[in-house]
C-alpha cells in the first residue's frame, strides 16, 4: 500500500519533493561506502572526507556563499545553527543588543520555532497582498535590536521575492544579518544565488532538494553556508559525528555531478513549468488568491462554494482517483489552503491527468457534496483519527 513519489504523483507543496534517481539509491548503498565503520581510524576514512570537501566547493557554487558547516542534521537544526552563528557574530562585535529576529508571516514553522529555541525574540513581518514581504511594514521595524531576519525564496507561497536586494540594504544598513531558509532552493538551481541576493547564512535540505526521498522523518542533512563575514564562526570538525548521514551527503553529491552546471538549471525550470502550467489550467474553477506566474509551488485557497466542500474533502476525494494529496492547510495565510507543487519529472500525460481529476471534484462538489464530505470511498481506510493516528501509529498488524 506504499505510495511513492516515483511510482505516482506526488503533488506535496512546501517540501520541495523531487525526484529521487535510483542510482543514487545504488551509490549511496556501495560496500565500500556502506561498510565505513563509524569508529574507523581517521587515515582510513579520507575518501569520504575528500567528498565533503567536494561538496562544500560544490554547493559553495551553487549558492554563492563560502563556506558550509555539514554538522546539521535536518533543515530545522540548520536553522538553529545558523542562529547560533548570527547570534556568535554580534557577540564578537560586542553587540549584546540584537535579541531579535525577523520573520514574515508566510514562514514556515520551524522558522520561528528555531528563533525561539535560540533565545530570540521574534518579530512579525507581513505580506502583502500580493503575497511577498512587505518592505513598507519591515522598515520600522529594523533597529539596533534587530539580530537579523529569515527569509525563505521563493517564499512558502512559491514567490520569488522580487523586492530581496532592497530588503537586504536595509537589513544590512541596520547592522542585522540574513539568513536564507534553502528549502525551496529547487528553482533556483543553477539560476540565482542566494549569497548574490545579500544573504549572509542559509541552510539547504539535502533531503529536499539534492536526491533524498523527503517524509516519514528519515535522516537528513541541512548543511548551512555562511558568507566571508561568518566563515570565522564556523565550529571544528565542519562534519557531524560518525561522518555525519554520510548516505545522503553522497546521494546529493552524485545528483549534482550528474547533473552538472548546466542540466541542473533544468529541475526548477520544469517543476516551474509544472506548476504553473496545473495552476492555470485549474484557476476557473479553485480560487487563486495570488494570480500570478509562480515557481515551483502554488496555492488554492480550496473551499469549493456554496456547499461547504473542503479543502480536506478535496484531499481525501484525489485519493480515490489515485492521486496523492497535495499539503494541505498550510501555509497559514489562507484558511483552505490547497498547496500544488508538481515533481520537476512528471509528464504531460500526468499533468493532464491530474488536473481532470481536480476539475471532476469540483464538478462532484456543485452535483453531490455529501458524497465529497464522506470521501475517500475506495481506500482501505477512509478518515481515520490523525491525531491519534500520528501520536500512537499501530504500524504492522
Ligand atoms: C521542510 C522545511 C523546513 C524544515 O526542514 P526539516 O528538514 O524538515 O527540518 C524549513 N523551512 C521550509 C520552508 C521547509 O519547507
Amino acid at each position: 500500500m506504499n505510495f511513492g513519489v516515483d511510482t505516482g504523483f506526488y503533488p506535496l507543496g512546501s517540501c520541495t519533493m523531487k525526484y529521487n534517481p535510483k542510482i543514487n539509491e545504488e551509490i549511496a548503498n556501495m560496500p565500500a561506502f556502506l561498510g565505513l565503520h563509524p569508529l574507523q581510524p581517521e587515515t582510513t576514512t579520507q575518501g569520504a572526507l575528500a567528498i565533503y570537501v567536494a561538496m562544500d566547493k560544490a554547493l559553495a557554487a551553487i549558492t554563492g556563499m563560502k563556506h558550509f558547516t555539514f554538522l546539521p542534521c535536518a533543515g530545522a537544526h540548520g536553522e538553529l545553527t545558523g542562529l547560533m552563528l548570527m547570534r556568535e557574530y554580534h557577540m564578537s562585535r560586542g553587540d549584546t543588543a540584537r535579541t531579535k529576529v525577523i520573520v514574515p508571516d508566510s514562514a514556515h514553522g520551524t522558522n520561528p520555532a528555531s528563533a525561539a529555541v535560540c533565545g530570540l525574540d521574534i518579530v512579525v513581518v507581513k505580506s502583502k497582498e500580493n503575497g511577498l514581504v512587505d518592505v513598507e511594514d519591515l522598515k520600522p521595524l529594523l533597529g539596533p535590536d534587530i539580530a537579523g531576519i529569515m527569509m525563505t525564496n521563493p517564499n512558502t507561497l512559491g514567490l520569488f521575492e522580487r523586492d530581496i536586494k532592497e530588503i537586504a540594504e536595509l537589513v544590512h544598513a541596520c547592522g542585522g544579518l540574513l539568513y536564507y531558509d534553502g528549502a525551496n532552493m529547487n528553482p533556483l538551481l543553477g539560476m540565482v544565488r542566494p549569497g548574490d541576493m545579500g544573504f549572509d547564512i542559509m541552510h539547504l535540505n539535502l533531503h529536499k532538494t539534492f536526491s533524498t526521498p523527503h517524509g516519514g522523518g528519515g535522516p537528513g542533512s541541512g548543511p548551512v553556508g555562511v558568507s566571508d563575514k561568518v566563515v570565522p564562526f564556523l565550529h571544528i570538525p565542519r562534519v557531524s559525528g560518525f561522518h555525519g548521514n554520510f548516505g545522503i551527503i553522497l546521494r546529493a553529491y552524485a545528483y549534482i555531478l550528474m547533473l552538472g552546471r548546466e542540466n541542473i538549471k533544468m529541475a526548477g525550470k520544469l517543476a516551474t513549468l509544472g506548476a504553473n502550467y496545473i495552476k492555470e489550467s485549474l484557476k476557473d474553477c479553485y480560487k487563486l488568491p495570488i494570480p500570478t506566474v509562480c515557481k515551483h509551488e502554488f496555492v488554492f485557497d480550496g473551499l469549493l462554494e456554496p456547499n461547504g466542500v473542503s479543502t480536506l474533502d478535496v484531499a481525501k476525494r484525489l485519493l480515490d482517483y489515485g492521486f496523492h494529496a497535495p499539503t494541505i492547510y498550510f501555509p497559514l495565510l489562507f484558511h483552505q489552503a490547497i498547496m500544488i507543487e508538481p515533481t520537476e519529472t512528471e509528464s504531460l500525460e500526468t499533468l493532464d491527468a491530474f488536473i481532470a481529476v481536480m476539475r471532476r471534484i469540483a464538478e462532484e462538489a456543485k452535483a453531490d457534496p455529501e458524497m465529497l464530505h464522506a470521501a475517500p470511498h475506495n481506500t482501505p481506510i477512509g478518515r481515520p483519527d490523525e491525531t491519534t493516528a500520528a501520536r500512537q501509529p499501530i504500524l504492522k498488524y
